[in-house]
């Protein structure tokens, strides 16, 4: 039988940790702060914020909520963020993706002072994480690596393979697993025979954006299953882009959609802004 790696377990751990950490900061009289901005009424972002504001209220970090019409200039967001980046008692600030069209999302992002980048999207966190310095690390990588650890699961000296080379997810899983001194190969939809490459793989990262897209034949035996993929099936049921059934004989860990990868990246956001307001502990 492999081992189902229980995100929502790994997940409320972590949490709980950073529960504890949130009350040592109140006791030194810093309130963890994270400012969450929401421009538009798209009604999944809204969900994606409400969630997150959830996990703040239950860990302890203040939540401010900026709610923005549709129809905001975005001279009038990069004013707000700077007055965010100036405000002390503000640690983190998350600006929810996608942005309505006319504004330019990289330059939102670059605005974002990168002490209080908690998405960790800011150029300044991708150079430190490239050049294996500390910093924001984007949430669902750094979630990728909490479960591996908290399962047992070694990556040193490890073949891994990433299937994708996104921002948000593939580059930056790539790097960490790097930084975890795994042999790293990162893939794309310009990869030739790619199943000749995730077959060597002890794990597998699986980020493509396609719905039960890895079955058995991609995959060695034993190997280790990361599904990042969140998709809706033929029957509105969630799925991720690993074959679940298919490959379930031939792992011997993997994580399961939904309650794998997709919790975790909500307990990351705790984990960055925690470390932000521990920043000014250091000040
Ligand atoms: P994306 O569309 O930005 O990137 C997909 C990547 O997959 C691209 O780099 C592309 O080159 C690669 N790819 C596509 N087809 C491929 C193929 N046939 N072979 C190899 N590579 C291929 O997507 P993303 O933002 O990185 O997200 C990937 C998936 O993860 C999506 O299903 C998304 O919903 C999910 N996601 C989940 C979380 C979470 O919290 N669990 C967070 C972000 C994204």
């Amino acid at each position: 039988m492999p081992q189902i790696i229980d995100g929502k377990k790994i997940a409320q751990e972590i949490k709980d940790e950073m529960k504890i950490e949130a009350d040592k900061l109140r006791a030194q009289g810093i309130i963890p702060c994270m400012a969450v901005i929401l421009v538009g009424d798209d009604p999944a972002s809204a969900v994606y914020v409400g969630g997150k504001r959830k996990d703040c209220a239950y860990v302890g970090i203040e939540s401010r909520a900026y709610e923005l019409p549709k129809t905001t200039a975005e001279e009038e967001l990069l004013t707000l963020i700077a007055q965010l980046n100036e405000d002390k008692n503000v640690h983190g600030i998350l600006v929810q993706l996608p942005l309505p069209g006319h504004m330019d999302e990289k330059k939102v992002i670059n605005a974002i002072s990168p002490d209080k980048d908690v998405d960790g999207f800011h150029p300044v966190n991708v150079g430190r994480l490239c050049t294996g310095v500390e910093g924001f690390v984007p949430c669902t990588p750094a979630g990728i690596v909490q479960l591996l650890h908290r399962s047992g699961i070694k990556i040193e000296g490890k073949e891994c393979v990433v299937i994708g080379r996104s921002n948000i997810v593939g580059k930056p899983a790539s790097l960490l697993l790097l930084r975890e001194n795994g042999t790293v190969t990162m893939t794309h939809s310009k990869t030739e025979n790619l199943m000749d490459i995730t077959k060597r793989a002890d794990i597998v990262v699986a980020a493509a954006g396609r719905p039960k897209f890895i079955t058995k034949e991609y995959l060695k035996k034993g190997a280790v299953v990361i599904d990042v993929g969140i998709h809706r099936n033929e029957n509105n049921k969630l799925c991720g882009d690993v074959d679940f059934e298919d490959v379930f004989e031939k792992v011997s860990a993997i994580t399961p959609v939904p309650g794998g990868v997709g919790v975790m990246t909500r307990a990351m956001l705790m984990y960055n802004c925690i470390s932000a307001a521990k920043r000014e502990e250091l000040l």
